[in-house]
């Protein structure tokens, strides 16, 4: 196996296609080997999974699922980096690449198609410029066993973050409205090849088969995690209010009232449960209105 990590291998290899990187392709390759092992190593992947992998650059994370995982689907937009990936991964058998931008495929249907009869996963090296798109996509297909991604530490610590911290944000509602996050390494940034400018981190979602918590619809539920974060240094009152026109000041603070909360809450100190239990009550008071 080609041990494409090696900067004396990468290099060379590199230069011999005529490669240049592409800052807007958020191509930060990784040359420290410990890397793509410890995350292939602790996602999970085993010869039941069928790994769908973003962004494989040169190989090296997929080298790492291939040797573990029944089947890897490598999904990548740059085309130059074909020939590469022909010489580093074309030994595997039980890899396939499509060249294709991650954010317009149909995730379940591929899943459906690529993984008959092996469990779903989802690992990545990702391009940081549109972590938050493809972290959204792969938890909204709702077909995967467990996601794990590289990420940079700040949006590592945003997903696992606890309410009333400063990193808790409807986009860490988000993530573990559909999955249980788990912290599991920092990657400084002279692991890669060019050097980003932050530190990343490696987290895996483990997603959850079931909802836990009485939501009683989605979209509300949503609704009022976003209005409350779009004001998130004001009273909840504030956010509900001009999330939900509809219901007026008087009626946000009804509905904190009936939620069981005291008038000067502020949401982001509410767990999903306690977001949930405001949701429903919009829900309740809409249908009182019909
Ligand atoms: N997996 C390799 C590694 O760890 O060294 C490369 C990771 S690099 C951070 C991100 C990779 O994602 C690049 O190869 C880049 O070309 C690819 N990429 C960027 N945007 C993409 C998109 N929209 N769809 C698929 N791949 C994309």
């Amino acid at each position: 196996m080609v041990n494409v990590c090696d900067i004396q291998v990468m290099k060379p290899l590199l230069a011999e296609h005529g490669f240049h990187f592409s800052k807007a392709k958020g191509q930060n390759f990784l040359i420290a080997p410990w890397v793509p092992q410890s995350i292939a190593e602790q996602s999970g992947v085993d010869g039941m999974a069928g790994v769908l992998e973003i962004g494989p650059g040169v190989g090296p994370l997929t080298q790492q699922l291939a040797l573990r995982a029944g089947k890897v689907c490598a999904v990548e937009v740059d085309e130059r980096l074909k020939p590469i990936l022909a010489v580093t991964v074309g030994e595997f058998g039980n890899v396939e690449i499509l060249w294709q931008d991650v954010l317009k495929l149909d995730i379940p249907a591929l899943v459906k198609e690529k993984f008959p009869g092996l469990r779903p996963m989802a690992c990545a090296n990702l391009p940081y410029y549109i972590t938050s798109p493809i972290l959204t996509a792969l938890l909204e297909a709702e077909c995967f066993d467990c996601v794990t991604v590289m990420v940079q530490k700040e949006v590592a610590q945003r997903i696992a973050a606890a309410p009333g911290t400063a990193d808790y944000s409807a986009f860490t509602i988000f993530c573990q409205y559909y999955a249980e996050p788990e912290l599991l390494f920092e990657v400084p940034a002279h692991c890669f090849l060019p050097q980003p400018k932050v530190t990343s981190a490696v987290v895996s979602l483990h997603v959850r088969r079931e909802c836990p918590w009485e939501i009683l619809d989605e979209d509300v539920f949503f609704r009022t995690v976003r209005a409350s974060f779009a004001m998130r240094r004001k009273k909840l009152s504030n956010g509900l209010a001009s999330g939900f026109p509809e219901l007026g000041k008087a009626g946000a603070a009804e509905v904190i009232a009936a939620a069981g909360f005291a008038p000067n809450v502020r949401g982001e100190t509410l767990s999903i449960p306690e977001f949930a239990r405001i949701a429903n009550e919009i829900l309740r008071r809409r249908g009182n209105a019909i």
